[in-house]
């Protein structure tokens, strides 16, 4: 139900679906082969089969004795033909009634069906006795019993990381084809902003924004195109917007998309570009832009850092994957914890207040406040592991009440 608090106001998901439902992969139109070592970061352009079998080859898995299980019997005694080492096989003749000693990870020898650990074997002066009944097969890793030659291991649309590229070397793969990265231009606006370096003049501030923004498109893989601080200023600003627009697949500023007097970045859009101006439904960050300009897509996030950095995170990263085809893209989880400190809220927006979740002793999650949660108070995410996300139409919270809570993903807290 709409009620006095919310007219006006999208909610988070709406402007989600808006964004998601106008837009469509664009970098899997061009695509390269690259080494493992350089392919960290990037998204799978077709799926990955294996080349090989793993295990490439029957192998043991235990430490023992190799034998031909047709031949055992509970009192024989195995004569030891041979030895067998992981990179080392045995290859020679073993006569019929003869074992072979063999070391995990080693290929099992031509004709030997069973392993028998060396636990259940007894060492007699004429060989070995093997005191439990042997089973065909028993302690052998057979080829291809995790991944078959020709298997797909990787689909298309993932993104190579550590789960991903120890697989790929594992399997031989050297090359593996990825899409082109999402370019993105990034500026940040206002007359205030000061690049770090120069000293600050009465009434200037620290460009916190266009910081964040840039290490978080760093660390999606995105090829960044930064404009700097550009000033309220009419041309200034046409003259960023047309310079982003013609290089990048996505044009992102912070700051002018609310309606203050010198916000001047809403009035330039009007002009240049289909720009959706929405009030979203969460705290922090309401003002928040999306469109088209003339070449690129257009994302304006709110002025003040902690907004700037929440919406970017709900919002623009999951276009950046849908953007650049990283299909497997999603949010962790989110979880049931206890409120272990009170958490101040107004009914009427999603809010997502910066918090600390641990297990308590009595191995419950348990999720407290890092403080203020001004959306120009930043320090508060240092000391934060994730989001506690608290229901529109909820008050304030009192210590004991259940919360959700959503863990920052590696973006956040990598
Ligand atoms: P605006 O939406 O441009 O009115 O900005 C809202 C608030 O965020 C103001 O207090 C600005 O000074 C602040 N702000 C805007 N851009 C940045 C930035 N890049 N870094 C830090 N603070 C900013
Ligand atoms: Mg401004």
């Amino acid at each position: 139900m709409e009620n006095t608090f919310t007219s006006g106001l999208i909610s988070l998901q709406e402007a989600l679906n808006k964004m998601l439902s106008q837009t469509s992969p664009l970098t899997q139109a061009k695509t390269e082969w690259l080494p493992l070592t350089e392919s960290a970061g990037r998204i799978t352009a077709s799926a990955v089969r294996s080349p090989v079998y793993v295990p490439p080859f029957d192998n043991s898995a235990m430490d023992g004795y190799a034998i031909r299980s047709a031949e055992y019997r509970e009192d024989a005694v195995f004569t030891v033909a041979g030895k067998a080492f992981a990179g080392a096989p045995f290859n020679g003749e073993w006569p019929a009634g003869s074992c072979i000693r063999i070391m995990t990870g080693a290929p099992v020898p031509s004709g030997a069906d069973a392993v028998i650990m060396q636990e259940e074997a007894e060492k007699t002066d004429a060989g070995v006795r093997f005191t439990v009944p042997v089973e065909k097969g028993q302690n052998i890793r057979l080829i291809g019993d995790d991944i078959r030659q020709g298997q797909e291991v990787l689909a298309a649309g993932v993104r190579l990381g550590v789960a991903e590229l120890p697989l790929l070397a594992s399997l031989g793969v050297e090359k593996v084809e990825v899409n082109r990265r999402l370019k993105v231009a990034v500026f940040s606006t206002g007359d205030e902003l000061q690049p770090v370096g120069t000293p600050l003049e009465e009434g200037q501030i620290y460009d916190t924004n266009r910081f964040a923004v840039h290490l978080m498109l760093d660390q999606l893989g995105c090829e960044v195109l930064d404009l700097g601080i550009i000033r309220d200023d009419p041309a200034a600003l046409r003259q960023a917007f047309q310079q982003a627009d013609n290089y990048a697949d996505l044009v992102i500023s912070s700051g002018g998309v609310s309606v203050g007097e010198a916000d001047y970045t809403k009035s330039m859009l009007d002009e240049i570009g289909q720009i959706g101006f929405w009030k979203l439904a969460i705290k922090p960050g309401k003002p928040f832009a999306f469109g088209k300009l003339n070449n690129a897509w257009f994302c304006g996030l709110p002025g003040n850092p902690v907004s700037a950095v929440l919406t970017f995170y709900q919002l623009v990263q999951p276009l950046i994957a849908r953007l650049s085809s990283h299909t497997d893209w999603r949010l962790p989880p989110r979880l049931r914890a206890r409120a272990a400190s009170n958490f101040k809220k107004t009914p009427g927006r999603l809010d997502f207040q910066r918090a600390v979740f641990v297990h308590n002793a009595q191995g419950e999650l348990e999720a407290r406040t890092t403080g203020s949660q001004g959306s120009h108070v930043f320090s508060s995410y240092s000391l934060a592991n994730g989001f506690v996300v608290l229901e529109r139409e909820r008050g304030d919270v009192a210590v004991g009440e259940w919360v959700d809570v959503e863990p920052f993903n590696a973006l956040l807290k990598g």
